[in-house]
């Protein structure tokens, strides 16, 4: 193979990732920390398993074989402790508010909340009546990315978390708190 031939790739998902390879003797990769750091973040995002209602089904659908949630790196975790993203399917009811909370501290940082349907954006059709509704998961934890819908399909979560990559993709690590 010629040592002059060269590749230049840049990742849809990172558009700022430049990766830059010469084949034959050795390869050469140039690119920003911060887009480095960002680009592996979110191409390998783990989610915590729970859902609170009916939207997790819809969750659970995007795990299955037609919708491939595996192909953004994405894999369940069933510890907080492993997980860097909180998807909130489902009603979020007072008696789960502190779980909610307290599974979304044990999380490392940095850590991402994608608010998935109508009952966890604002209570959705408890939003009125619903004493036992909390209107909106934003009242108990930072959320990061609304996907309405009641249920919002896989099709629509799948839109979220690339949201969720478009925002993590701008983020640096000079900025975060
Ligand atoms: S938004 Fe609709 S589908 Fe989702 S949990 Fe609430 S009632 Fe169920």
């Amino acid at each position: 193979m010629n040592v002059m031939q060269e590749t230049k790739l840049i990742n849809p998902q990172a558009p700022g990732v430049l990766h830059s390879e010469s084949f034959g003797h050795g390869g050469l990769i140039v690119t920003k920390l911060d887009d480095l750091l960002n680009w592996s973040r979110l191409s390998s995002m783990f989610p915590m398993t729970f859902g609170l209602a009916c939207c997790a089904i819809e969750f659970m659908s995007t795990g299955s074989t037609p919708y491939d949630m595996d192909r953004f790196g994405m894999a369940p975790r069933s510890s907080p402790r492993q997980a860097d993203v909180m998807i909130i399917a489902g009603t979020v009811v007072y008696k789960m508010a502190d779980r909610i909370r307290r599974l979304y501290e044990q999380m490392a940082e940095p850590r991402y909340v994608i608010s998935m349907g109508s009952c966890a954006n604002c209570g959705g059709p408890y939003w009125q009546h619903g004493y036992h509704v909390v209107k909106g998961v934003d009242k108990i934890i930072p959320v990061d990315v609304y996907v309405p819908g009641c249920p919002p399909r896989p099709e629509a979560l799948i839109g979220g978390i690339l949201k969720l990559h478009e925002k993590i993709s701008g983020e640096s690590i000079l900025s975060r708190p």
